[in-house]
């Protein structure tokens, strides 16, 4: 895997592609004041515009009837405040799981996917374009890597489904969609600072899960950021080579140095680890997988969600990936239910958006 770069972006305000605008979706409160300080002008605009841009949804320097309108003209000159427009969006006649599609200014699309459920609804957003890791059971790493989304990029996702779906109505976040969020660690942890901001009346950090394959270094300075959000660690098996032939990124970043980091996260934020398990025919639901399983549990405090593998025959996959079956629905319960005999909280997680290619694993654009 000595392909994957650990790609960052600065945390400055910077210009916006294909313009001179300096994009200012995506920077954090204090960023905003520094911003207006730097340009002479008083740096409780930077609240002002803070407050516009991610409580009230505004897209338009028009709707910031608190700002002088002078001050509205120049900005519209200069800065740019949105990073996405919707382009499409596909609902689950069977559920209502909706997937979105948003465009980058640069032409890139994403998808993002809300899921509501009776006792809440999540929004599933992307962090890259595509994702380099290559997971075998999943569509994303199938369509390759293009790049790494911004903060307003990512928060972006957000605010637009909220637009669209009732902000008041989304009540979980998870950094689940496309892309790894710890290859693009500082856009990730930043959109994570825009939602712990006071004045943010979003999503509680306490809602948002950030999901990953496992970098170690990253997950250990997530849980220094002292931002305390869930972590969810894509285990999938706990053997190391069942796991790098599923995840390469495994050969570089072993299972071993990651439960380490999870167990550190655990520690340090006192909460408890969701591990990710994708059920897969006769790979990693053998009975040696349940006291694996159930020895890793016993050593962190956790729950395991279960999730039936999803097609990926969408993406007209060949290799390994073509070979992956989903474990029988009986097998899977009493996978679940073995578990749980152990005192393990498991959550059996449903397919939920599978028919619109939403579900876990299924979100791919074809280029
Ligand atoms: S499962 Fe996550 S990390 Fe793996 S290829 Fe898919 S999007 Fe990337």
């Amino acid at each position: 895997m000595e392909n994957i770069e650990l790609k960052t972006e600065n945390n400055q305000a910077k210009p916006a592609q294909n313009n001179k605008r300096t994009q200012l979706k995506g920077l954090t409160l204090e960023e905003l004041k520094n911003y207006f300080g730097k340009t002479g002008k008083p740096r409780f605009r930077g609240e002002q515009l803070f407050n516009w841009m991610y409580n009230h949804l505004a897209v338009d320097y028009d709707e910031m009837s608190n700002i002088p309108k002078v001050l509205r003209n120049e900005l519209r000159d200069i800065t740019e405040i949105v990073t996405l427009s919707y382009f499409d969006s596909v609902v689950s006649p069977e559920n209502g799981t909706k997937k979105y599609i948003f465009e980058t200014n640069d032409k890139h699309k994403i998808e993002s996917v809300l899921i509501p459920e009776t006792d809440r609804t999540t929004l599933c957003v992307s962090t890259q374009v595509g994702c380099p890791l290559d997971c075998k059971f999943c569509a994303t790493g199938l369509m390759g890597y293009k790049k790494n989304l911004s903060a307003g990029e990512i928060f972006d996702q957000y605010l637009l489904a909220a637009k669209d779906y009732g902000a008041d109505k989304i009540t979980n976040l998870v950094y689940m969609g496309m892309g790894e969020p710890m290859l693009n660690f500082n856009a990730t942890l930043k959109s994570l600072q825009i939602f712990a901001q006071e004045l943010t009346t979003g999503i509680s950090l306490k809602k948002i899960t950030v999901s990953t394959a496992g970098i170690p270094q990253k997950i250990r300075e997530l849980a220094d950021s002292h931002l305390k959000v869930k972590l969810a660690f894509s285990l999938h098996s706990c053997f190391e080579d069942i796991r790098s032939k599923l995840m390469p990124i495994n050969d570089k970043y072993s299972l071993k140095d990651n439960i380490n980091a999870v167990k550190y996260y655990a520690r340090r934020t006192a909460t408890r680890i969701t591990f990710e398990y994708v059920m897969l025919k006769d790979i990693n639901d053998r009975e040696e997988d349940i006291d694996a399983l159930s020895r890793l549990c016993g050593e962190i405090p956790c729950k395991i969600n279960i999730i039936p593998f999803n097609s990926l025959k969408h993406m007209q996959p060949t290799g390994f990936s073509a070979e992956l079956e989903t474990s029988p629905m009986d097998r899977i319960d009493e996978f679940a239910q073995r578990l749980r005999d152990k005192n393990i909280t498991v959550m059996l997680r449903n397919t939920q958006g599978e028919d619109i290619a939403a579900a876990c694993g299924q979100l791919a654009i074809k280029y």
